[in-house]
C-alpha cells in the first residue's frame, strides 16, 4: 500500500465564510482536530498546505477575475461593478477571508495533493473539489475551480488522460463547462437530479459533451431519498461504462459529504458506511487516485464521514466509538440541527452509521438502463 498523506491545516480556522452562509461552519480544521483526537492522523502524515500561485490560479482563470478577487480580499468588500460581472459580493458568494485566501489555500493543496500522487503517495486534501467555479466567475459558493486547475497542472506535467468522478450531491457543473469539448479529460458526475437541485440549468443526462468531447462527459441524475442500496447500484454499473470508454492515466475523486442523509443541502439519504463503499467501489476500479473534498454543510456528518475515507485511504481501521476527545470535539461544534425532531445522538457516540439500504426503485433501474444504451449506442 501506498503511504497516506492528508494535505491540510488549522488555518481555514480563520478563513471562514460570513455568518449567516452554508460555509461559515468548520470543516477541514474540524477534521484534522478530530482525526488527532482519535489518534488516526500523525504529524507525519500532514503536509500542511499551501496557497496556489498566481500562475497556478490563471491556469483556468482569467486575470481580471482573480485581479479583482484579490482586491476584494484585500479591502474585504465588494469592488465596483463586481457583484454583477464576477458574482461576488451576494449571499451566495460573500466577501469573506474564505473568498480568496481560503480559496488560494485550498487549490494549492489540491495541487500539494497531485504532486505526491506523482510521487507515489495516496493525497486527500479535504478542502479541494470547488467544483461550482467558472473561468470568470463565482459560483456556488465556489471562487476558484481547483480540481479543474488541478487537471491543468498534471496535464502540463505530461498527464494524457484524466478522469474526474464527483460524487458531490451537486452537479459539477464548472467542472464539465471547461471540458466539454475535450476528449482528454472525461468528467462523470452522480449528483441531484437538476430538476429539482442547484445547479438546476446543468446535470441533465442529455449534455455528453461536445465536438471533440462528445461521449465524454457522463451525468447520472437521481431522484430524491437515493438510499445506500440504490447508490451503490448505479454507481457499480456506472464505473463499468465508464472503464469500458475511457482508460485514464491519473483520475481525481471529489467527495462532498453532502449526499449524507443529514446534509441540510440535499435529498439524498446516505449513511457514511455507504459513502465509504462508494469510495471503495471507485479504488476498485480505477485504483489509487487523487482525493479532494466538496460539499457537506453538516459538520458533524462531514468530519465522521471523512474521517472514514482518511481511514480506507490510510489502511488502518476505523473505530466504532468515539472516545471521550473525540465526543469532546465534535460537541463543542456551534451547531444546531435544522429539525428540532430528529435524534442525531448517535454521531457523537459511534463514528460508523447504520447502513440505510432499501429496495432499488423501478425509475433507478430504468436509468441505469438508458445510460448504457447512450453509452453503447
Ligand atoms: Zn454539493
Amino acid at each position: 500500500m501506498k503511504k497516506a498523506k492528508l494535505v491540510g491545516s488549522l488555518r481555514y480556522k480563520n478563513l471562514r465564510y460570513t455568518n449567516n452562509h452554508p460555509l461559515r461552519i468548520p470543516r477541514v480544521s474540524l477534521l484534522i482536530e478530530f482525526l488527532k483526537a482519535l489518534n488516526l492522523l500523525e504529524e507525519e502524515c500532514m503536509v500542511e498546505s499551501r496557497e496556489a500561485t498566481i500562475e497556478e490560479l490563471l491556469l483556468f482563470h482569467d486575470r481580471e477575475y482573480i485581479e479583482t478577487l484579490i482586491e476584494a480580499d484585500r479591502c474585504q468588500c465588494v469592488p465596483e461593478g463586481a457583484r454583477e460581472k464576477f458574482n461576488i459580493g451576494n449571499y451566495e458568494n460573500p466577501v469573506s477571508p474564505a473568498m480568496f485566501r481560503g480559496s488560494s489555500l485550498a487549490t494549492g493543496s489540491s495541487i500539494q495533493a497531485a504532486e505526491l500522487f506523482l510521487k507515489g503517495f495516496s493525497a486527500f486534501n479535504p478542502a479541494g473539489g470547488m467544483h461550482h467555479a467558472l473561468k470568470s466567475k463565482a459560483h456556488g459558493f465556489c471562487f476558484i475551480n481547483d480540481p479543474v486547475i488541478t487537471i491543468e497542472f498534471l496535464r502540463k506535467k505530461g498527464i494524457k488522460n484524466v478522469l474526474y468522478i464527483d460524487l458531490d450531491a451537486h452537479h459539477c457543473d464548472g467542472v464539465q463547462e471547461a471540458y466539454y469539448n475535450n476528449n482528454e479529460v472525461f468528467v462523470l458526475s452522480l449528483h441531484q437530479s437538476p430538476e429539482y437541485s442547484f445547479p438546476f440549468v446543468k446535470g441533465s443526462l442529455e449534455e455528453r459533451g461536445e465536438g471533440k468531447g462528445k461521449g465524454y462527459n457522463l451525468n447520472v441524475p437521481l431522484p430524491k431519498g437515493v438510499n445506500d442500496t440504490e447508490y451503490l447500484f448505479v454507481l457499480e454499473k456506472i464505473l463499468t461504462y465508464v472503464k469500458d470508454l475511457f482508460t485514464p492515466e491519473v483520475y481525481l475523486l471529489q467527495l462532498g459529504t453532502d449526499p449524507l442523509l443529514e446534509d441540510p443541502l440535499s435529498k439524498f439519504e446516505l449513511s457514511n458506511v455507504g459513502f465509504l463503499e462508494a469510495f471503495r467501489l471507485v479504488r476498485e476500479a480505477f485504483g489509487e487516485g487523487v482525493y479532494l473534498g466538496g460539499g457537506g454543510y453538516h459538520p458533524i456528518a462531514l468530519a465522521r464521514c471523512w474521517t472514514l475515507i482518511w481511514c480506507e485511504i490510510s489502511g488502518r481501521e476505523a473505530p466504532r466509538e468515539l472516545n471521550a476527545l473525540g465526543k469532546e470535539i465534535l460537541s463543542s461544534v456551534d451547531w444546531e440541527e435544522f429539525d428540532d425532531d430528529v435524534d442525531r445522538s448517535y454521531m457523537y457516540e459511534y463514528l460508523i452509521d447504520k447502513p440505510r439500504e432499501g429496495a432499488i426503485r423501478k425509475e433507478i433501474k430504468e436509468l441505469v438502463l438508458k445510460i448504457k444504451e447512450l453509452v453503447y449506442s
